[in-house]
């Protein structure tokens, strides 16, 4: 078993700690936000993942998992050091590395001898060799500091599942024993390794997520054209996905995609080939189709109002994390599209399950309330915005008598169409 250190603990760094302590290993997780740490040090978890509390409760109690503040004490002892700090998307598009780089710095003058330092952050080609010259400059020459990229493939809401059961582990390594130094942390987990050089397993993450985007954008157009024909891309995606060229996966249509990893790494992949003297035409109609998915819910808010315009409307909605089962809402559509409306003079009631107070923080304009159907009070229309499973079961009489209107937008689909006519709404799909 290894000693290990991980550093950052967010989505992906607790849950990368939590796992590795579960497979045997001593872990200790470092974070720089001192009083994250010490929720961590009691199981109190910042994020809401399914099966990660169990987890880190398992590893405080074997003592096989710590949680420290500041990088520098996670590293001593450890021979090997996961990255995973946020990569966020800069001013020119390209992944920020200042957070990457100034943990290299950090650590450096720590590390043990001979230690292996893995980036599981997702960064572009190039950043391997950018780390471990960070590490040689600061001290990590001498003691014969190696890295590799790990890139993590773990989606929010399923990432203990995701991180245990993966669909692949991808290595990217110039040092064949470095190599193999990581994949025995995983062993126990049953899944092919893909070992590789360093700019391969970089554009191993970029292409995967690019290609998910790409797949979102795609089924997106196509709902839009099934609204224009007559079509229902419920079918079609159901139809194309029983193809296993295609597969069903990420064919839903919805308000676009969002969270903190798809658009800015689609972005990052853009900047990453253009300043390769290359361009990805199809990655930049990703982002224009995806942008226009989240103009087109707010026309479609205001095609449901007929003749009333939107300033002065009352608008409810319903979900306001990027996607179901997480509480992220870096990027998430719905509160560009809540941005958007307030714009235009309406106002803007929303219930979330897990992630009111924290959008109440960051959009004080809209009116966040902490009950379903209080966010519906006096509504024109009601938008149904992140598929969250207990608005498929609420109690729609309850909705209709509450609000002043019967107009219902479902930019995912959620909802049975058929049920909510016979109950007197007014319904709008996505593509249907
Ligand atoms: P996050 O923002 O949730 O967590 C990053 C943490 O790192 C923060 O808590 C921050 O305080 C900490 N940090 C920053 N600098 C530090 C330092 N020098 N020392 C110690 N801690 C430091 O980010 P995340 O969502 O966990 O993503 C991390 C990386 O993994 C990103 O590159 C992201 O693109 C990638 N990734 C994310 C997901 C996901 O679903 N969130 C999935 C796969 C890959």
């Amino acid at each position: 078993m290894s000693n290990v250190a991980v550093i950052g603990a967010g989505y992906v760094g607790i849950t990368t700690a939590a796992c590795l302590a579960h497979l045997g290993h001593d872990v200790r997780c470092a974070d720089v936000d001192a009083e994250r740490v010490q929720r961590l040090r009691k199981g109190d978890i910042p994020i809401l993942e399914e099966r990660l509390p169990v987890l880190v409760s398992e590893g405080l109690e074997t003592r096989r998992l710590q949680f420290v503040v500041g990088a520098a004490e996670a590293v001593v002892g450890a021979n090997v050091v996961f990255l995973c700090v946020n990569t966020p998307t800069s001013d020119t598009g390209a992944a920020d590395l200042r957070y990457l780089d100034a943990a290299a710095a950090e650590i450096a003058p720590l590390l043990e001898p001979d230690a292996v330092v893995v980036t599981k952050s997702t960064a572009p080609v190039g950043t391997s060799r950018r780390i471990q010259q960070i590490l040689d400059e600061h001290g990590g020459a001498a003691k014969g500091i190696r890295v590799a990229s790990n890139p993590e493939f773990l989606r929010e809401g399923s990432a203990v599942r995701d991180f245990l059961k993966p669909d692949r582990i991808v290595v990217g390594c110039d040092d064949p024993s470095v190599a193999v130094t990581i994949t025995d942390l995983y062993r126990g987990i049953h899944a092919p390794v893909v070992v590789t050089d360093p700019a391969s397993a970089e554009l191993i993450k970029y292409a995967s997520n690019a290609y998910l985007a790409t797949r979102v954008s795609f089924v997106n157009a196509i709902a839009n054209l099934s609204e224009a024909v007559g079509a229902d891309i419920r079918d079609v995606a159901l139809g194309m996905g029983y193809d296993s060229r295609i597969g069903s996966h990420y064919l839903d249509p919805g308000p676009g995609f969002g969270g903190s990893c798809l658009p800015k790494d689609v972005k990052a992949l853009l900047h990453t080939a253009q300043e390769s003297g290359h361009d990805l035409p199809p990655l930049r109609a990703t982002l224009e189709v995806n942008a226009a998915q989240r103009t087109a819910v707010v026309a479609k808010i205001a095609a449901a109002l007929g003749d009333r315009p939107l300033a002065d409307s009352q608008i409810a909605m319903w979900g306001l994390t990027f996607k179901a089962n997480t509480d992220d809402l870096r990027d998430s559509p719905a509160l560009e599209i809540a941005a958007s409306l307030l714009e235009a003079g309406a106002h803007v009631r929303a219930y979330d399950p897990v992630a009111g107070e924290q959008a109440a923080r960051l959009m004080p304009d809209v009116d966040v309330v902490f009950d379903p159907y209080d966010a519906c009070e006096g509504a024109d229309v009601m938008a149904l915005l992140t598929e969250w499973e207990e608005f498929r079961w609420a109690d729609f009489g309850r909705v209709k008598a509450t609000m002043r209107g019967h107009e219902i937008v479902d930019t995912r689909n959620a909802l049975d169409a058929s049920r909510m006519r016979q109950l007197g709404f007014s319904y709008r799909g996505v593509g249907r």
